[in-house]
């Protein structure tokens, strides 16, 4: 069994190494996304944070500032995006790629669609609000005629981890 199974990845190694070149990417930016969550945890506001990229460059970045901004859309994924529109200077941003940490909620997500993002990346999946699959599909919904790649689960654990020890010492 074990045998088959290293034989299998010699086999397919071609393949795998471009996957995981393809991750190496994301993870580097998932990693600037985790460093905007660290904002907002400093902050004290719960730890979201998102980039959006565009042609390998960060062109937006957020973190969660409801409590700051007395703002209830003032999500990770909104600011990063509004910030992304101004740079470009376009209200669409379809070259652009976004990541945050947390699966996107249905306000956020209709935002990205709204923005014809070209890519979404996202860490942990979000049981209680999320709007890629786990809660609602507002992305590549069957009646939305925009289609988005989705890739969950990018350093999911560390964002996941992030969350619950901000709501362990909450309690
Ligand atoms: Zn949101």
């Amino acid at each position: 069994m074990a045998k088959s199974a290293s034989k299998l990845s010699l086999n397919v190694s071609p393949s795998v190494s471009a996957v995981s070149a393809v991750s190496a990417a994301d993870e580097r930016w998932m990693e600037e996304a985790l460093r905007c969550a660290q904002r907002a945890l400093e902050a004290g506001e719960v730890p979201v944070g998102a980039v959006v990229v565009s042609d390998g460059q960060v062109v937006g970045r957020g973190w969660n500032r409801n409590l700051t901004d007395c703002d209830p859309t003032a999500h990770a994924e909104i600011v990063a995006m509004r910030e992304a529109g101004r740079n470009l200077g376009n209200h669409r941003l379809g070259a652009c790629e976004l990541f945050a940490t947390i699966e996107p909620c249905a306000m956020c997500a209709g935002a990205a669609v709204h923005a014809r993002l070209r890519r979404l990346v996202y860490g942990a999946d979000d049981p209680k609000a999320g709007a890629a699959h786990s809660v609602l599909q507002v992305l590549n919904h069957p009646k939305l005629n925009h289609r988005m790649e989705v890739q969950a689960g990018v350093l999911a654990g560390r964002a996941a981890e992030m969350l619950q020890e901000f709501f362990r010492n909450r309690r």
